[in-house]
């Protein structure tokens, strides 16, 4: 390879990387979708008719839709994701908050006084938040990472302040952000998950509902709101809308065996049965992107011999593997191109010499410079 060749090798990646960046991240924040409109289906479904939903509800057979598997080696690093800041979520004991048995889940509606005011490009106000589970024989979280499934999850649904409710919200594109987070059995019992599974019982039955006192929900989240993986996406159950900016942390919570026993036994579902498995499979990504607010640590790949894929695992923190690739060939492209150019022009200058004693000799001197590399 001569050294005209190899710098424009070397300057290549360097025209064409951030614009490929700038590329990912139109894809995950602009276009603006309008929503179908919902179907017109009954009000009741289940987690055993899931291939019913889409007919019942057109957005759930969309292209954005919840929960998904978070592949981390192919999340892209975005150092503009900000730590989420979350205000207003400690709560004085005084204030009542309803625990309802909804028939898919627990569920706790929160006041709107609880805000999203950093991480997020826009302001969001709290609506309630709920659980996935699994059973005492498996985990239930709905979000998978590397195919791993957590034993539960909860969700922290809120709505843009732009709009009146989180009924009207929920239709519109920008409308709900989902603050997600995994559960996991370790040592110890969680006091703050205390709070709401010591109330499970008075609402075993689908539609009971009972009052808990106020105490800090940010408790129920993890204490580092810096890593999380961000990506566009839906409501996970019926209706599905495709309007859920998704927040899925790193970071896991831990509950004791019992209070974990306690979550997936307690409540009965509409059928009279114990509400388990509350969990949508994961859906297809259809080419979204799913960016990570730190440099998430992809598997250790050995490929021995070979230094390409290590230059690909170089970048694969803050661009696609697939974009580095498409670079690299793009390079090796131009490269190829350039030499046999070069190697034409040289032949030319040649014969040119036969002709032109003066002019040749410049052109030589130039050719055998390029050529020394
Ligand atoms: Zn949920």
């Amino acid at each position: 390879m001569n050294r005209a060749a190899l710098r424009v090798s070397l300057l290549f990646p360097l025209l064409l990387l951030p614009s490929l960046g700038r590329a990912g991240s139109d894809q995950e924040h602009g276009g603006e979708e309008t929503p179908h409109s919902p179907g017109k289906g009954h009000s009741h479904w289940s987690y055993e008719d899931l291939k019913h939903w889409s007919t019942d509800y057109l957005d759930c057979g969309g292209t954005k839709q919840s929960p998904i598997n978070v592949d981390t080696a192919q999340a892209i690093f975005s150092p503009d994701l900000r730590p989420i800041q979350i205000s207003g979520y400690s709560l004085p004991a005084s204030e009542q908050l309803k625990l309802k048995n909804n028939g898919h889940t627990v569920v706790l509606e929160l006041p709107d006084s609880l805000a999203l005011t950093g991480g997020y490009a826009q302001q969001y106000r709290a609506a309630q938040l709920h659980l996935h589970w699994g059973s005492p024989s498996g985990p239930g979280s709905e979000h998978t990472i590397n195919g791993h499934r957590f034993a539960a999850e909860i969700h922290v649904v809120h709505y843009n302040t732009k709009y009146d409710s989180f009924t009207e919200a929920m239709v519109h594109p920008d409308g709900l952000a989902v603050l997600g987070a995994f559960l996991e059995v370790g040592h110890g019992e969680n006091q703050y998950y205390h709070e709401i599974l010591k109330h499970l019982f008075e609402i075993q039955e689908v539609g009971q509902e009972t009052s808990v006192p106020g105490f800090n929900i940010a408790g129920l989240l993890p204490a580092n709101l810096k890593f999380y993986f961000h990506y566009n996406g839906s409501l996970t159950t019926p209706p599905c809308y495709q309007t859920v900016k998704w927040t899925i942390f790193n970071q896991t919570m831990l509950l004791s065996h019992h209070q974990m026993s306690v979550l997936v036994s307690t409540l009965r579902s509409p059928d009279d049965e114990i509400l388990q498995n509350n969990y949508r499979p994961v859906q297809n990504l259809h080419g979204r992107r799913v960016l990570a607010s730190f440099q998430a640590t992809p598997p250790v790949k050995h490929t021995p011999g070979s230094g390409a894929p290590a230059t690909a695992e170089g970048h694969s923190s803050s661009f696609h593997a697939g974009d580095v690739l498409a670079v690299l060939f793009g390079v090796l492209f131009a490269v190829t191109a350039l030499a046999f150019l070069l190697y034409i022009y040289k032949h030319r200058s040649q014969n040119a010499r036969l002709d032109s004693p003066t002019k040749s000799k410049v052109i030589y001197t130039a050719a055998s410079t390029e050529n020394t590399a």
